[in-house]
């Protein structure tokens, strides 16, 4: 099965896509953890995304499109964060087609900005295994230290509020025309993404498997 998780920073696609992996046995493609551990790592790539990142803005297109395609694979995927424009969309399109695959489900979690922008300023994420907390919904057992590995909590450059604002323009001008891209295709499922998170995987576990 390959799908696409479309949605504003913030509106919970990492950690649904992690319990979509666990409920399809597809593999979670997130470019936005691929690109940062492109940046831990040091890498050219790394290096190049992260003058990017820093200041909310779109990694450009021909770094990104390669670095999924390796990872688009046989057995099916979710994709977290990518397609974040039309022209990565119809670069997915094209190689998925080439290896006579298809998409099978385009899930878009729709949260209202002023929420947003509350869950972003006060995430934190583990420097060491990427699990993500709330300093106010979620806070860690132990302040500062992640519950599975103990590794380091830190807030993201990019979860500062000057650069969120950024990001939610950034996905209003990009990112929503890739709504159109899908629902022309007859693909595009809405999904509520406010509430629990359990509530909200049983609404697409619902859209999904009614489309089926
Ligand atoms: P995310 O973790 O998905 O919120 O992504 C964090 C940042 O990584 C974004 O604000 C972009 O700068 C960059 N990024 C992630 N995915 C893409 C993509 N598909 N195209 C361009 N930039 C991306």
């Amino acid at each position: 099965m390959f799908m696409v998780l479309l949605g504003p920073p913030g509106s919970g696609k990492g950690t649904q896509a992690k319990l979509i992996e666990k409920q399809w046995h597809v593999a979670h493609v997130s470019t936005g953890d691929l690109l940062r551990a492109a940046i831990r790592d040091q890498t050219d790539c790394g290096m190049t995304a992260k003058q990017f990142m820093d200041r909310g803005e779109l990694v450009p297109d021909e770094l990104v499109i390669k670095m999924i395609e390796g990872r688009v694979g046989g057995d099916g995927c979710v994709l977290d964060g990518f397609p974040r424009n039309v022209r990565q969309a119809g670069a997915l399109e094209g190689l998925l087609t080439a290896r006579s695959w298809r998409l099978d489900h385009v899930v878009s979690l729709n949260v209202p900005n002023e929420e947003l922008v509350r869950r972003l300023g006060g995430r934190r994420t583990c420097r060491e295994c990427g699990a993500m907390y709330h300093v106010e919904f979620e806070p860690p057992r132990t302040e500062g230290a992640c519950d599975e590995c103990g590794g380091r909590l830190y807030q993201r450059d990019d979860d500062r509020e000057t650069t969120i604002r950024a990001r939610l323009e950034v996905y209003e001008r990009e990112t929503a025309p890739v709504r159109d891209f899908y629902s022309v295709r007859g693909l595009l499922r809405d999904i509520d993404g406010v509430g629990r998170t359990e509530e909200i995987f049983a609404r697409i576990v619902a859209q999904v498997s009614g489309a089926q």
